[in-house]
C-alpha cells in the first residue's frame, strides 16, 4: 500500500463520515454516536448478516485493489440479502488496518464499498476501527427488509422442484485461476477483462431475490459463496431432499468455455467448484415453471433450469453429459480443511 499520512482515529472517522456518510428519512442518525438510528418500513422483518474478510485468507492485495477488496466486500453482504429475497438498507463497517495504511488506502476501501451499494441506496451508518498486527481486517454487517412470510429460506425445497441459477457459473474462479497462475494467456482481452471482473466484481442479484419472493416462486434459494457443488448442499440437508443436477444444463459463458479450452480444464468442473460468482440457486415447484417463465424478463438476469429436486434417498447426484447419474462431490471452498 502507498505511503502517505498516517491513520489516527479519529480523524480517520470524521474523514469517512464527510465523505461517504449519508442521512436520510429512513436514517435518523448516522455515523457519531454510540449507535446509529433507522426508522424502519412499518410491518417489515429486519434481516441482518455480516461477513468478515481476512487479508491473505479472502483477499490477496497482490492481484486485488483496495477499491475491489471493498467492492466484494459489500456484495458478498448484499447477495445474502438478495438470497433471502430482501431490500439492502444500511451499512456499518469494521476495520482493522496495518501501520502501513494511509488514509488514501482507507478512502480507496469505503470508495469501492460505496460503489456496490450505491445503486442499492444502501447508506454507511457506521463501524468501528482497530490496528491490526497482522495483515488487513474488514468486517461488514448489513441490514435489509422483507415482507412478513416472504423471505426465500434455505429449507422448503421439495421433491419434484426444479432447481434454478441465475447468471452464469464458474467465470469468478477461472478470473481469480488467471491472476493466480498467470494462465489463460491465449484469451482475448475482452474475455480476460470480463473473467477478472467477475472475480473482483461481482453482481448482487437483489432485484431477482425480490421477485421470487414477491411472486412467490421459490421454495428455497442460496446465494454460490463457496461453490455450486457446496452451496447446493446447504438447500438439500436443511430442506431434507436429494437432487440431480445436470452437467450439460450449467450456464457458463462464452470466456469461461474459452478459459477451459485453453487451460484444459472441464468447464463443468469449474462451474460445480468455483465460489465467489454470487449467484442466485434457487428452487421451484413445477407447476410455477410457466408463471416463471412469463414473468422472468423481470427478473433482472438469465435464469436457468439446471435440475430436479429429488427425495432425500437419492442424496446428491450429477447427470452426467454421457448420461449417466453419479454422486455429486463437494469440491466447493471450506475453511479448515485440511486439503486445501
Ligand atoms: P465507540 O467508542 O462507541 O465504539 P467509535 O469512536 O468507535 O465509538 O465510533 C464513533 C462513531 O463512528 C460511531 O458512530 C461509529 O459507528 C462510527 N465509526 C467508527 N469506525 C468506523 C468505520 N471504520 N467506518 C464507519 N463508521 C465508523
Ligand atoms: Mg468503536
Amino acid at each position: 500500500m502507498a505511503a502517505g499520512p498516517r491513520v489516527r482515529e479519529f480523524q480517520l472517522i470524521e474523514h469517512v463520515r464527510r465523505l461517504f456518510g449519508r442521512t436520510g428519512p429512513s436514517i435518523v442518525l448516522g455515523i457519531g454516536d454510540d449507535t446509529a438510528i433507522v426508522n424502519p418500513p412499518p410491518g417489515r422483518h429486519l434481516l441482518l448478516t455480516t461477513d468478515l474478510l481476512v487479508e491473505s485468507i479472502h483477499f490477496d492485495l497482490r492481484t486485488a485493489s483496495l477499491e475491489d477488496v471493498g467492492y466484494k466486500a459489500a456484495v458478498a453482504n448484499l447477495s445474502d440479502i438478495a438470497a433471502m429475497g430482501g431490500m439492502p438498507h444500511a451499512l456499518a463497517v469494521s476495520i482493522a488496518l496495518p501501520h502501513s495504511v494511509t488514509v488514501a488506502d482507507v478512502t480507496r476501501l469505503y470508495r469501492g464499498l460505496m460503489a456496490a451499494c450505491r445503486p442499492h441506496r444502501v447508506a454507511l451508518i457506521g463501524g468501528d476501527t482497530s490496528a491490526s498486527r497482522c495483515g488487513l481486517f474488514l468486517s461488514i454487517a448489513l441490514t435489509g427488509y422483507v415482507a412478513p412470510k416472504r423471505a426465500l429460506r434455505r429449507t422448503g425445497a421439495r421433491a419434484g422442484d426444479l432447481v434454478y441459477v441465475t447468471g452464469t457459473l464458474g467465470d469468478s474462479l477461472a478470473g481469480l485461476n488467471m491472476l493466480t497462475t498467470h494462465s489463460g494467456k491465449g484469451l482475448s482481452g475482452r474475455d480476460r477483462r470480463y473473467l477478472i471482473a467477475r472475480h473482483h466484481r461481482p453482481t448482487p442479484r437483489i432485484q431477482t431475490g425480490q421477485f421470487l419472493s414477491a411472486r412467490r416462486l421459490a421454495t428455497a434459494a442460496i446465494d454460490v459463496s463457496d461453490g455450486l457443488s457446496g452451496d447446493l448442499r446447504h438447500i438439500c440437508e436443511q430442506s431434507g431432499v436429494g437432487v440431480e443436477i445436470t452437467a450439460a444444463a450449467l450456464p457458463l459463458s462464452r470466456a469461461c468455455l474459452a478459459y477451459a479450452a485453453s487451460t484444459k480444464t472441464d468447464p463443468i468442473q469449474l462451474a460445480l467448484r468455483g465460489g465467489e460468482d454470487y449467484e442466485l440457486l434457487f428452487t421451484v415447484p413445477a407447476n410455477k415453471r410457466a408463471t416463471l417463465d412469463r414473468f422472468r424478463r423481470h427478473a433482472g438476469c438469465r435464469l436457468t433450469p439446471i435440475g430436479v429436486i429429488r427425495p432425500k434417498r437419492f442424496g446428491l447426484t450429477l447427470r452426467t453429459a454421457r448420461g449417466t447419474v453419479i454422486p455429486l462431490r463437494n469440491t466447493s471452498y471450506q475453511h479448515f480443511s485440511s486439503t486445501r
